[in-house]
């Protein structure tokens, strides 16, 4: 059994769905078919959340626009109808209820609540069409079945009550084809939850951890996992073969190509991760599994924008390594905050995070009683895995470098944007 992956560029529009009917339609297996939603619709559904909350009607046109893109969509799949149309049409109706008469709630809660229609829409078209080619699949609804906690917009998988259910309802013995939605889950309670941007392949690895699935493909618009990222570094190379090590650190470091998350639940179950194009799916793209080591070791670079540097200091001069240390992840850990590199000396500590102002800004509040912190914003995080000196010569020169840390393994540079 197989798990494929097929993210929001992948399915941006009819030429991409037919593509991705006959990229499934090769394979000779039981499969599970994860989707996102189409192209751009979760950027989109976010604008409609906003101008909703901030009590602006124009949320109506936009999700209007959304409408006539997936409608367009299913007429160019289905120009003889079909049922996907009254079931895309039942499900904004029953978005456009919610938006009129609920009470608005919290921004994470209702985020969950209206973004991750996008998957639902995105899922029925497919599954409609794959039928209409010919084969046999069911669509599940995943929200009642990948059950997580209710940390909204960034949801912990609840694993034991997950396990049964997912167990139950992808069982293979009417279907062999299962499409269902990546990204989202649902509370015991029956909420929506989300798993944070880009979560689908998260999804992916999940399922294929439960249904122990023999592998996991991810189809995505490059050529595999690559040395850096193209439109950084243009001579990116692709990579063969990684492991799971290299992959997490890669992908904690900040290289985009898959969700972070995803790789822990494959590799606890030692099942084989393919990275490969969906513009030319016969291509071997990139392998991650264990003890695969890099071929031929050449330096990874990779770049996280958009981060913030914050140095704290205890007011009354302690040591920033005993009990501070704690107290200190603690409150970050409460304000949601990952942290992306940690540098402590004798009485402060540098933290770099991503910049999302809101968030650091009550962390800071927060914190001021005990320490006095500052913050650096317009900053870069540069790492190199297998650094040689050219190739840090190669991305450190000219830059302002305000921390720098090395490894046997790894070099990180925070810097100063350009
Ligand atoms: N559609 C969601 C997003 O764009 C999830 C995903 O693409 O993986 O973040
Ligand atoms: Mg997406």
């Amino acid at each position: 059994m197989k798990i494929f992956k097929f993210g929001g560029a992948s399915v941006n529009n009819a030429a991409g769905i037919k593509n991705l009917a006959k990229i499934v339609s090769k394979v000779n297996d039981q499969l599970v078919i994860v989707v996102s939603a189409f192209g751009k619709t979760t950027n989109a559904l976010e604008i409609v959340l906003k101008a909703w909350l901030a009590g602006d009607i124009g949320y109506k046109d936009h999700l209007e626009n959304i409408y006539s893109y997936h409608s367009s969509i299913a007429d160019e799949l289905f120009p003889s109808g079909n049922s996907a149309r009254s079931k895309i049409d039942l499900s904004f109706s029953r978005l456009k209820e919610y938006l009129s008469s609920a009470k608005k709630s919290i921004y994470d809660f209702e985020y969950d609540q209206i973004v991750s229609y996008g998957e639902v829409w995105s899922t029925i078209i497919v599954a409609e069409f794959l039928k209409k080619s010919g084969l046999n699949a069911d669509w599940i609804d995943i929200r009642g079945n990948l059950l997580t906690d209710d940390r909204y917009r960034d949801a912990e998988i609840l694993w034991n009550e997950s396990t049964n259910r997912i167990k139950t309802v992808f069982d293979f013995r009417r279907f062999p084809v299962y499409v269902t939605q990546g990204f989202i889950g649902g509370t015991v309670a029956g909420r929506t939850t989300t798993l944070g941007r880009e979560g689908s392949d998260y999804t992916a690895a999940i399922l294929a951890n439960i249904l122990d699935a023999e592998e996991v493909v991810v189809w995505k618009d490059v050529p595999g996992l690559l040395n850096a990222d193209p439109k950084w570094l243009p001579d990116a190379q692709k990579l063969d073969e990684i492991s799971y090590k290299e992959a997490v650190e890669m992908t904690f470091s900040g290289a985009k190509v898959i969700h972070p998350k995803t790789i822990k639940p494959l590799q606890n179950k030692n099942i084989p991760l393919h990275v490969r194009s969906f513009l030319v799916p016969d291509e071997k793209g990139t392998i991650v599994k264990a003890d695969a080591a890099l071929r031929k070791v050449i330096p990874v670079f990779i770049r996280k924008e958009d981060q913030i540097l914050i140095s704290i200091l205890p007011k009354d001069f302690s040591f920033v390594m005993g009990d501070n240390l704690s107290r200190i992840f603690h409150t970050f850990i409460l304000h949601g905050i990952k942290v992306n590199l940690v540098e402590a000396s004798a009485v402060s500590i540098d933290v770099c995070v991503d910049d999302e102002r809101p968030k650091v800004e009550a962390l800071l509040t927060d914190l001021e009683t005990e320490y006095s912190a500052l913050y650096n914003e317009n900053i870069e995080l540069l790492s190199i895995r297998h650094y040689t000196q050219e190739a840090i010569e190669r991305i450190t020169k000219d830059r302002k470098i305000l921390l720098e840390q090395r490894t046997r393994s790894t070099v990180r540079f925070v810097v100063r944007k350009n």
